[in-house]
């Protein structure tokens, strides 16, 4: 069925508003720092998502990461059909969840040498973080935990301090709710910042469990780590018995075949040989549907239960659904698809950065491999008081002329932009086409707007 015509976006958030908590399930949504109508979305299909309303926009959000093909791939779909149909749930054991486990550690390998030798399935992204932190504990017999400021790695008590994602965007620096004794196992350093590792290492000998980064830092607008800085982490780490964890959830599989880290690895950033001692995946790894994973050496990994003395558990965890998605989405992402994927980024973020300069909006496009996004500042972007020290306020002018011309934004300036192998040269040249009307209304934008 076809969206209902007398359906409006305004009618959908009203009726959501009335029984849903702020009408959304995942605050961002709100539209909360760009105002206007949420976009309530009936369908969607390679680059495009429709509104109720039965309104066509070319999508930037790529469902926050996970359409790394495009939307409602037909060999994506068709392999979730056929799963459907020989049962949804089991609360046992699929041959697919090995077939996803081998794919996944056959990825992430380089010259030989695996990154992860065994992958826990989860459902979230905010279930992977959790799970690592709670093992990297159990490793070292240790409780604290260090954070970057600006980084998000989902939704656990102890990882909401000062965390970007919706927090940068509702310029919250935690949140309610969580005791202050869970937040103080929690000490949040500035990003990029090697010598604030050294001086917590320092400061709290022998009681650091782990250090958690994003692989490249995308949760307050694109926070790239600067060249070397994952590495020195994995040797600040490793000499002080502490595990570092990578949080792939949203560059894993979406910058390279082998995530952010494989960027790394092979050289692309210049950078030299490290590893993590735990890997966490997300987004991609379930094309869509709610699939994620924490990963590592088996030494790590096999503390969990029933191996080991660690408890995670999910009714469903390794959905057959999710797997099927997984599976062929790792499948179809080929080296073409990331090749594809780095140009529809470049075209994009260079038709933005052209736009805005021939209005002389001040602006800088940070980038991460193919991810990037928008900062109304001069200078480099290097941690999240850099992301936070914009002119936020010609974003939301800015993102409603793009969407009055059928271009659906991230609604924040903090968030990454996603191209997709489904953005075609039609896809670009809308994209393209809409930027200096959107330019024209950031120039004109005033702070009190
Ligand atoms: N880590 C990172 C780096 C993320 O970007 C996200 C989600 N945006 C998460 C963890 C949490 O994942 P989820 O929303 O699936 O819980």
């Amino acid at each position: 069925m076809g969206p209902r015509v007398s359906v409006t976006n305004e009618r959908a958030a009203a009726a959501a508003r009335a029984v849903i908590p702020g009408g959304v399930n995942s605050p961002v949504r709100a539209f909360g720092s760009v105002g206007g109508t949420p976009l309530s979305i009936a369908s969607a299909a390679g680059a495009t998502v429709t509104d109720v309303a039965g309104r066509e926009y070319v999508d930037l959000v790529a469902s926050w990461g996970p359409a790394l093909l495009g939307h409602a791939h037909p060999e994506v779909v068709a392999a979730v059909r056929d799963a459907a149909t020989r049962g949804l749930s089991f609360g046992a054991s699929t041959l697919g969840e090995t077939e996803l486990a081998e794919a996944v550690i056959a990825r992430l390998t380089v010259r030989g040498v695996p990154l992860v030798e065994r992958l826990r399935l989860v459902s979230t992204g905010t279930e992977a973080t959790m799970t690592a932190i709670r093992l990297a504990r159990a490793a070292t017999g240790r409780d604290l935990v260090v954070k970057f400021a600006g980084h998000y790695h989902g939704h656990s008590d102890g990882l909401l301090a000062e965390a970007g994602s919706g927090l940068a965007t509702f310029a919250l620096p935690g949140s309610a709710g969580v005791p202050t004794a869970i937040a103080a196992q929690t000490l949040v350093l500035p990003y990029n910042d090697l010598d604030a590792v050294r001086a917590a290492f320092a400061e709290h000998p022998g009681r650091i469990a782990a250090v958690i980064t994003e692989a490249a830092g995308a949760n307050a607008g694109v926070l790239a780590p600067l060249p070397g800085f994952n590495g020195a982490l994995a040797l600040l780490t490793r000499e002080h018995g502490a595990l570092l964890i990578l949080d792939e959830v949203l560059t894993g599989f979406r910058v390279h075949s082998a995530g952010w880290w494989g960027l790394e690895a092979s050289g692309v950033t210049g950078s030299t040989e490290w590893a993590p001692d735990l890997v966490t995946f997300g987004k991609v790894i379930g094309g869509g549907m709610p699939l994620a994973a924490l990963g590592g050496p088996a030494a790590a990994m096999d503390l969990l239960a029933p191996a080991g003395p660690v408890y995670q558990a999910g009714t469903l965890s390794g959905n057959p659904l999710a797997v099927a998605a997984g599976l062929a989405t790792l499948r179809l992402a080929t080296p073409d698809v990331y090749a594809h994927v780095d140009r529809a980024a470049d075209a994009v973020a260079v038709a933005v950065h052209e736009a805005l300069d021939a209005e002389g909006v001040a602006h800088v496009v940070p980038r991460a491999g193919s991810l990037f996004s928008l900062a109304f500042r001069v200078g480099d972007v290097r941690d999240y008081a850099d992301a936070r020290d914009q002119e936020a306020w010609r974003y939301p002018p800015f993102f409603h002329a793009m969407r009055e011309q059928g271009i659906a934004l991230p609604p924040s300036v903090f968030e990454a932009w996603f191209l997709t192998a489904a953005h075609d040269d039609d896809a670009l040249a809308r994209i393209v086409a809409a930027l200096p009307g959107a330019a024209r209304a950031a120039a004109r934008a005033t702070a009190a707007t």
